[in-house]
């Protein structure tokens, strides 16, 4: 932030308005700070006196029910009030959720709200489920967050599916906490790289979050909420419809689209009630390099830290002892397949990868299979770790990794998400 950019300036906000800001530039901050009254930014309450820092990239919207005063140091690219926001609607559906859990909680074998977000690219789908889950822990309960957006996913790293207890609302700038999530790994950035792979897994992920609900009385009548992809077209549409029935879900939230919900009402049964919800004006279209700059700013971060800096190691691995695999083999034509085996079943086969130059730059998943004879497709993983060298010479590869160590029998899945260190 340049001296003579920053500056500081008052907002007064009047009951049911938000300020909306976008911060563009490199290198440019923007500072907001609650002076009086109340304020949330999409469902977690600021905190009186405290600065929070946005930074490249942030499109933030301070949201306030009952009015308030904001201090804003910095020059965002757009700022402006809002008058008109679908917030009391989206209350409402808080509200309605909220009834569930109620009755969930007087008896025992009725679950909460199994509630899916859907809707095309950029229509606020994540955002929807960060203020939803936020609305629901803030009044005590502990929602499961299961996220199947594999490109632009809040929980762990792009291409991945992942499920996370929420236990506290998340941070206003660096969204949920982290703690043990449980992530599989898909290894591509859209769900239609391999829609085989895509399925097997969100019914893997729908089984787990299943049982967890089955041990855990205020999981149970909390529920869940499910952010997907904004492909909603053909192949799309019925990786929509196999999520909603794998994961037992009670309630879609149509944002933005009437055929969407049109087929949805259509081709869902009876009980599971879908619900057209208005887009906020203030949720913004990103760009193709927009989607490939956040992809990447989600790796560094993973490495390297969002507030407080974290400090990756360098590990060498021989070539001889990497067990290093991929998922998912060309698909053969039905005739080559052996028999019993038919020609999908190539897309979630494990395959094992040769190291060499070819894995610069890629990242790794670390599988939590103790040995490639596992079920490593089906089996959830441990972290990351990225390519940073390949020594063609010695026969070694260089690892970007949170710890410091890596089991010796490590699985590694290699991803086709790649990420320049230029730390
Ligand atoms: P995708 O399909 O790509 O995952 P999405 O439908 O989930 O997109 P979001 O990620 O929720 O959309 O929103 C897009 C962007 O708009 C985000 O950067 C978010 O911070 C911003 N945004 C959402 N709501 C508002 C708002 N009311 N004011 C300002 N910015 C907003």
């Amino acid at each position: 932030m340049t001296e003579e950019k920053s500056v500081s300036k008052e907002y007064k906000l009047d009951p049911d308005c938000e300020l909306r800001f976008e911060i563009e530039s490199k290198n440019e901050k923007t500072v907001v700070e609650l002076k009086a009254g109340q304020a949330e930014v999409f469902g977690t309450e600021l905190v009186k006196g405290k600065k929070y820092e946005f930074g490249s990239g942030a499109k933030i919207a301070v949201y306030s029910w009952q009015g308030c005063t904001l201090d804003l140091i910095g020059k965002p690219d757009v700022i402006y009030i809002a008058k008109e926001t679908p917030m009391s609607i989206y209350l409402n559906v808080h509200a309605a959720m909220e009834r569930m859990r109620e009755a969930a909680e007087k008896s025992n074998d009725v679950k909460g709200p199994i509630t899916m977000v859907v809707g095309p690219n950029d229509v606020g789908k994540s955002t929807l489920s960060r203020i939803l889950l936020n609305y629901a822990v803030r009044i005590g309960r502990r929602p499961i967050f299961v996220d199947l957006d594999v490109g632009q996913g809040q929980i762990a790293i792009p291409g991945t599916m992942s499920a996370l207890l929420v236990e506290r609302p998340s941070n206003i700038v660096e969204g949920f906490s982290q703690q043990a999530p449980l992530v599989f790994h898909y290894g591509q950035k859209t769900p239609s790289a391999n829609t085989t792979l895509y399925n097997l897994l969100v019914s893997r992920l729908a089984e787990v979050c299943s049982e967890r609900l089955q041990g855990n009385k205020k999981a149970r009548a909390s529920g869940i909420i499910i952010n997907t992809c904004g492909w909603i077209n053909g192949e799309g549409y019925k990786l929509l419809t196999h999520a909603a029935q794998a994961l037992e879900v009670d309630a879609i939230l149509v944002l933005d689209q009437e055929r969407l919900y049109n087929e949805l009402v259509r081709d869902m049964p009876e009980f599971v009630k879908v619900v057209f919800l208005p887009k906020s004006g203030g949720v913004v279209s990103r760009s193709q390099q927009f989607r490939i700059e956040s992809r990447d700013q989600k790796v560094r971060e993973y490495f390297y830290g969002i507030k407080t800096p974290l400090y990756p190691h360098n590990i060498d691995i021989k070539w001889s002892d990497a067990k290093i695999y991929k998922i998912g083999a060309p698909v053969l034509p039905a005739s080559c397949m052996p028999l019993g085996m038919k020609a999908e079943d190539n897309l979630t086969k494990l395959v094992a990868v040769t190291p060499g130059p070819n894995l610069l730059h890629h990242l790794l998943s670390v599988s939590f299979a103790d040995s490639p004879e596992d079920d490593v497709v089906q089996t959830n993983v441990a972290g990351f770790v990225c390519v940073t060298k390949v020594d063609v010479d010695k026969q070694t590869i260089t690892v970007l990794s949170p710890q410091p160590k890596l089991l010796p029998n490590s699985v590694l899945l290699l991803s086709d998400i790649q990420f320049m260190d230029s730390n």
